[in-house]
């Protein structure tokens, strides 16, 4: 075995020693703190800046892939290996003009040192917390929209430095912000992993109770890590689907908790999928001087990761984050990311109501700003043409036919109620602007009359 490794290495040593190393342009940025002793989650305000309103990002779609599970198995080693995709599959705003090589290898040369989010660290873990790549990923689809891919790490789920509410506001914030949520696990799962679940089942009570095709979180990715027993469920895709479908069905011999949590969770999720994965050799899991490259982890476990990686980061799988049924940008991504961010903030959780009615919240003010904003560029278009009183407010009854057109034709969660509820107050924003538009309106009217009065006066006289 160790033989057929050293002449692995040494071949490939041979055929990459003309190849550059795959190289990666960034670094982790922590975008919210969750601090024990204080019971607090911070956002880090220029993080979130940096990431999300970025003129070469704000008005792009976005594709959020966030790995959670517990401290040392491996998740950050996985997200490198997913960044040395990203970086050979995608430009990035920080190799914006990359050719890209599509027939390229992206797992590269196999003695290069992993890089990327810091992995292998000690069991002593420095920080809980929610962390970005600051290099983002821009993709172009073939029908034009335009995305940016973020990875995600998380830090400090499960272990036993953090309290079981911690770990949950984690989870949950995570599963919030995402479109891809992978948990990572180790050999197998158990019926506590469920736990997890609750609290973002909870989230979906609400919004299920409206439209049953509404999910507040998209896809749950599970990846099992040192599954030991293929000829159970094979390695892969394929066998992990199986394996997650058998856990989450509901059996007799169930209790009526365990029962409810996966009625659940499939209520909270669009998808549900599952991965399982070999263990990746002894030199990976026990050489603490291992740097990461893939030519000395165990060959089962690169097929599998080659067939990982692409199906959550190729073109064709990306998912694009929709806040409750909504496609959102990333400026607005970052609008519900505040609000749930002050939500988590106090000791205990948030109530799953208060989550329901914050998003809908923050999507209301999203899409108020963005009619208003119609509004005032219909007033500017015509303003010029006005030539008697009353034309001020056909051209308000004009721009306010075409602001509700816009509200009512845009995709929105929430009922009939809320919704029109947030018509009422849209309609009253905009009486109020024409409240405060007509008298300048007037004025200048006036000021145009008088001069053109001048001005024909000035005629006659000559
Ligand atoms: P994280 O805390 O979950 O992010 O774990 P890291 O990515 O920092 O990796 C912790 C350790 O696990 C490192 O020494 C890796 O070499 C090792 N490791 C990576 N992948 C696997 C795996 O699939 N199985 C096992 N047993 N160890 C792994
Ligand atoms: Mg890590």
């Amino acid at each position: 075995m160790e033989v057929r490794k050293i002449l692995i290495i040494f071949c490939s040593t041979l055929l990459f020693a003309s190849c550059k190393g795959s190289e990666i342009f960034g670094e982790q940025v922590q975008l919210l703190n969750f601090e024990n002793k204080n019971k607090t989650v911070t956002l880090a305000e220029g993080a979130l800046e940096r990431l999300f309103l970025d003129p070469q990002v704000s008005d792009r779609e976005v594709v959020i892939v966030s790995i959670a599970g517990a401290l040392r198995k491996g998740k950050s080693f996985l997200l490198n290996y997913m960044l040395r995709y990203l970086y050979a599959n995608y430009r990035s705003i920080n190799t914006p003009d990359k050719v890209i090589n599509e027939a390229n290898d992206w797992i590269g040369d196999p003695n290069e040192p992993l890089k990327g989010f810091g992995w292998k660290s000690s069991t002593q873990r420095e920080t809980t917390g929610i962390l970005f790549w600051s290099d983002i990923f821009l993709h172009e689809t073939s029908n034009g929209d335009k995305i940016a891919i973020y990875l995600v790490d998380t830090q400090g789920l499960f272990d036993h430095y953090s309290s079981p509410t911690d770990n949950i506001r984690i989870f949950s914030l995570s599963a919030l912000m995402s479109s891809v949520q992978i948990m990572n696990m180790f050999n197998n799962l158990q019926e506590s992993d469920l736990d997890f679940l609750q609290f973002a089942t909870e989230v979906a009570l609400f919004t299920a109770v409206d439209d049953e095709s509404i999910k507040p979180f998209q896809k749950l990715f599970y990846i099992i890590r040192d599954w030991s027993t293929p000829d159970e469920y094979d390695y892969g895709h394929e066998g992990g689907n199986q394996f997650i479908k058998s856990f989450l069905k509901i059996r007799d011999f169930h209790s009526e908790e365990s029962k409810k949590v996966r009625q659940y969770v499939q209520k909270s999720f669009d998808s549900i999928e599952g991965f399982l994965m070999p263990h990746p050799g002894k030199i990976v899991a026990r050489n603490s001087s291992y740097d990461g490259r893939w030519g000395l982890i165990d060959e089962d476990f690169v097929d599998v990761m080659k067939e990982l990686v692409p199906l959550l980061l190729a073109p064709k799988n990306l998912v694009v984050k929709t806040v409750n049924g909504v496609t959102v940008k990333a400026f607005e991504l970052a609008v519900h990311m505040k609000q749930y961010i002050d939500l988590f903030k106090s000791e205990s959780l948030p109530e799953a109501k208060t989550i329901y009615d914050s998003t809908l919240d923050s999507q209301f003010n999203i899409l108020m700003s963005k009619s208003v904003e119609i509004y005032v560029q219909s007033i500017q278009l015509f303003q010029n043409n006005i030539t008697v009183e009353d034309e001020i407010e056909s051209l308000h009854n004009l721009s306010m036919a075409i602001t509700l057109r816009y509200f009512d034709d845009e995709k929105k969660f929430g009922n009939e109620q809320e919704i029109l509820s947030f018509r009422n107050q849209l309609i009253h924003k905009l009486k109020k602007a024409y409240d405060e538009w007509k008298p300048i309106s007037l004025e200048l009217l006036n000021k145009i009359k008088v001069e053109q009065a001048e001005a024909d006066k000035q005629r006659v006289l000559a």
